[in-house]
């Protein structure tokens, strides 16, 4: 009985949704096709913004203030979706965590309460313009917000807690605030995905160790694989991940601690360093 359902439902299917109902979801050639229609843009005007945790936040207010003010100053013309890093606090928890022989899922549901820290009080300082913070189960109203007030708070880490996956290298979990956001980006094909750092983008080198690292204004994910550098400035499954990416597939890093560099960025000006992946 189940059989002639099927039949007649298979009957009724074009080429592909009958390979994908009745054919296996790890066969090669079944996969290939499902690329046939471009992935749709969902949020195409708005920017996902990644305010550093260590970088940028653990400053304190002599940078927070004025990017606060900025993001405040654009709010009328671009639409922002503000997502946070963790920094020193998640980075305590982690060693805290490891000492005490915890997994890289409990690492991981640490990092994402460090980052919820960080984006209440990035919420907090935005609350006078009326931008709400979301946790991930809100993530449908956003498009509501944004109509409405401009911009959203959300934080970084994507949400996997015990399903992180273990990293190649040690017990750190791999997708962190900037995956996350990232990530974001790419499912809601926004406009950028601009990462606000403390360092003009990136160097050769980190420029806080290095003295003579070089700034490098753009390059390609191919060309940065090739230089092989022992230190990058956003995390390296971000640099993984835009290779596979149907929407995001460049990323910019500004130093958000220079007044007017975020202004530039929102209005596509060459600000930064530009990463990507064709
Ligand atoms: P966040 O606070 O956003 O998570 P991180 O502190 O993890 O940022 O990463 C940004 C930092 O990476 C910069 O402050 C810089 O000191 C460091 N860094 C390491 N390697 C590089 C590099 N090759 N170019 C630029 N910055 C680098
Ligand atoms: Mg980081």
């Amino acid at each position: 009985m189940q059989n002639t359902i099927l039949d007649q439902q298979n009957e009724l299917l074009s080429g592909l949704s009958k390979s994908l109902i009745s054919g296996s979801l790890s066969d090669r050639n079944i996969l290939a096709q499902t690329d046939e229609h471009p992935t749709i843009s969902i949020l195409p005007d708005a920017f996902v913004l990644k305010i550093g945790g260590q970088s940028f936040i653990d400053r304190g207010r002599s940078a927070v203030f004025p990017l606060i003010e900025e993001i405040g100053d654009n709010l009328d013309t671009h639409k922002m979706i503000i997502g946070t890093g963790g920094g020193t606090r998640a980075r305590h928890g982690y060693s805290v965590g490891l000492d005490l022989g915890l997994p890289t899922g409990v690492l991981s549901v640490l990092g994402t309460f460090v980052s919820m820290q960080n984006a209440r009080m990035i919420h907090y300082l935005l609350a006078k313009h009326g931008i709400p913070f979301i946790e991930p189960i809100q993530f449908p109203q956003l498009p509501l917000y944004l109509a409405e007030r401009g911009a959203a708070v959300f934080f970084g880490m994507p949400p996997y807690t015990f399903w992180h996956e273990n990293p190649a290298i040690g017990r750190i979990p791999p997708h962190r605030t900037d995956t996350g956001a990232y990530l974001v980006s790419e499912v809601f094909g926004t406009k950028d995905m601009i990462f606000i750092k403390d360092e003009a983008g990136l160097y050769t080198a980190d420029p806080k160790k290095d003295r003579n690292a070089k700034f490098i204004p753009k390059i390609s994910v191919a060309e940065l694989k090739e230089l092989d550098l022992q230190d990058v400035v956003v995390e390296r499954p971000v640099l993984d991940m835009m290779a596979n990416a149907k929407n995001r597939r460049s990323i910019r890093v500004i130093n958000g601690l220079v007044r007017g560099n975020l202004t530039k960025a929102l209005n596509g000006e060459e600000v930064g360093t530009l990463i990507y992946a064709d």
